[in-house]
């Protein structure tokens, strides 16, 4: 017997009937003798539907109210998905997040979580109740309700099995697994029976939406057993999805590239004519910073005469309330000539942990772009991946040509692994 956590996405939840479908098989793994805690999601299109309505009262809602909104629709799934599964014979309770408790700081929007207090889950665990908890949600030490940034689901489910020491931690979602790219942009893109979780943390910061990216990391950090699977194949179905790997318990010979993200929510600022003086970076990204404004990649050029261009990326959503930080008030305050801005770029980025050890990736990655007239606006590296910001009119192409010249559509093959 052992005690696996389910997450369930929007989708899987979207009507009476997946619920229905997602109540199967969790009975059926629970008949199987399992412990099951399950996580949905909202139902498809409820978190946006109540932030939308929120708007229509106000322009600007208050983030503690907004939470307190958008928490609702996983409150509907738990219960929903309780009664789907009393109907079938089996014992469930839900619990929302601030019923279990799961403590949170105070950031609206984009809590973090702090700890889990599971004894009530692990009593009905052990009298043979399946528990429910909702997704997304927690309460601060204030009693504030709080939610966890989209897809937050993801990241309460991985806490989840963190806390209670779980086997597995499963997340069920509309795609059967990690791909090699999106398939609705490389009908090719293959599945990757494994991915490791270096490469998935990179995959899901870089823009794949399969996982939110706080779930990884966790998962990396409590050693998660972590797979991602469809909750759209046949209820008594053995696929067994992309498992997660820790590659030092890896044996297994691994493809130089794993894959192709992309990510066409972001925009581009650059602040021109900027003095090259110690403190120019500080003052500009600090009060960025301090707007809560996640910032991606970072360049600053070889200066000229003493002037230098600095340019970053953030977050699609986050432009306007950027720009209006910086112009005029930083740009006059450090003296810099003008502040551009570009909302129409994508970053395309080739992941794989076989970087490390190969030479001449980037080489081979630019070269392509170049054959197919791409322009590289940005670029950027870590240790096992290549970043580069093209218009968002050639991402697809981008993701393409990549998958092609990295010959990502066919399985690794012996010259493909490492030595
Ligand atoms: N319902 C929330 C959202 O749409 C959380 C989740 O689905 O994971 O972002
Ligand atoms: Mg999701």
């Amino acid at each position: 017997m052992s005690l696996i956590v389910q997450k369930y996405g929007g989708t899987s939840m979207g009507s009476p009937d997946r619920i229905r479908e997602v109540a199967r098989r969790v009975a059926r793994f629970a008949r199987e003798g399992h412990q099951l805690v399950v996580v949905p999601s909202a139902m498809a299109g409820e978190t946006n539907r109540l932030l939308a309505l929120a708007r229509e009262l106000h322009p600007e809602p208050s983030p503690r109210e907004l939470d307190v909104i958008a928490s609702t629709g996983e409150q509907v799934s738990i219960g929903l998905l309780a009664l789907a599964l009393q109907h079938l014979g089996l014992k469930a309770k839900s619990y929302t997040g601030w019923q279990v408790p799961i403590v949170t700081d105070a950031s609206y929007s984009k809590a973090r979580i702090l700890g889990i207090e599971d004894r009530n889950i692990r009593e009905d665990l052990a009298e043979g109740t399946v528990v429910i908890v909702a997704g997304f949600q927690g309460i601060d030490d204030d009693n504030n309700i709080t939610t966890l940034g989209r897809g937050g689901s993801d990241t309460t489910g991985v806490a989840l099995a963190a806390s209670l020491k779980a086997d597995e931690c499963q997340i069920y979602t509309d795609v059967d697994g990690v791909y090699t790219a999106d398939p609705r942009i490389v009908p090719e893109a293959r599945r990757l029976d494994r991915i490791t979780f270096e490469e998935m943390l990179e995959a899901a910061s870089l823009g794949s939406k399969v996982l939110q990216i706080r779930s990884v990391e966790f998962a990396g950090k409590y050693k998660v057993k972590l797979r991602v699977l469809s909750s759209f194949t046949d209820v008594n179905s053995a696929d067994m999805g992309t498992l997660i790997t820790f590659e030092e318990d890896e044996d297994m010979e691994q493809a130089i590239i794993s894959n192709v993200a992309h990510n066409r929510d972001e925009a581009k600022i650059s602040v021109l004519g900027v003095p090259d003086r110690p403190g120019i970076a500080f003052a500009i990204l600090d009060p960025i910073a301090k707007a809560n404004i996640d910032v991606d990649m970072i360049i600053q050029n070889a200066s000229s005469d003493g002037m230098t261009d600095f340019s970053f990326t953030v977050h699609r959503s986050e432009y306007q309330r950027a720009m209006q930080i910086l112009e005029p008030g930083i740009r006059k305050a450090i003296g810099a000539r003008g502040v551009v801005g570009d909302d129409r770029i994508a970053k395309v980025s080739l992941v794989g942990i076989g970087m490390r050890t190969h030479a001449g990736i980037a080489s081979k990655m630019f070269g392509a772009l170049a054959a197919e007239g791409i322009n590289i606006q940005m670029i950027s590296t870590s240790e096992i991946k290549t970043s580069v910001v093209v218009d968002e009119k050639y991402m697809e192409l981008a993701v393409r040509v990549l998958h092609r010249t990295f010959d990502l559509d066919k399985a690794p093959t012996e010259e493909k692994m490492k030595p």
